[in-house]
């Protein structure tokens, strides 16, 4: 195996992570894939804090309740990367 698909390999290793029934993959633009065991997928951006889940728009609808108010794949996210 060559240095370069070893590091490659390497990058996609750490990129990855499987949470209970989601993976977790961050995009070439920085973004992350969450997708749901039954395929379902959203698109997570953790610097603009936002999400592509019915659950996460309808919070960004009602502006007056949101307030930074996380949903699930944005905690996912943030738990598996922040650190
Ligand atoms: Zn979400």
């Amino acid at each position: 195996m060559s240095e370069r698909i070893q590091a490659h390999a390497r990058r996609r290793a750490t990129a990855q992570k499987a949470r209970g029934d989601y993976h977790i993959e961050l995009q070439e633009d920085g973004t992350f894939r969450v997708e749901k065991a039954d395929g379902t997928a959203y698109v997570v951006n953790l610097a603009e804090e936002t999400c592509t889940c019915p659950d996460f728009r309808q919070r960004l609808a009602r502006r007056e309740a949101y307030a930074g108010v996380w949903c699930k794949h944005l905690h996912l996210c943030a738990a598996s990367f922040l650190r």
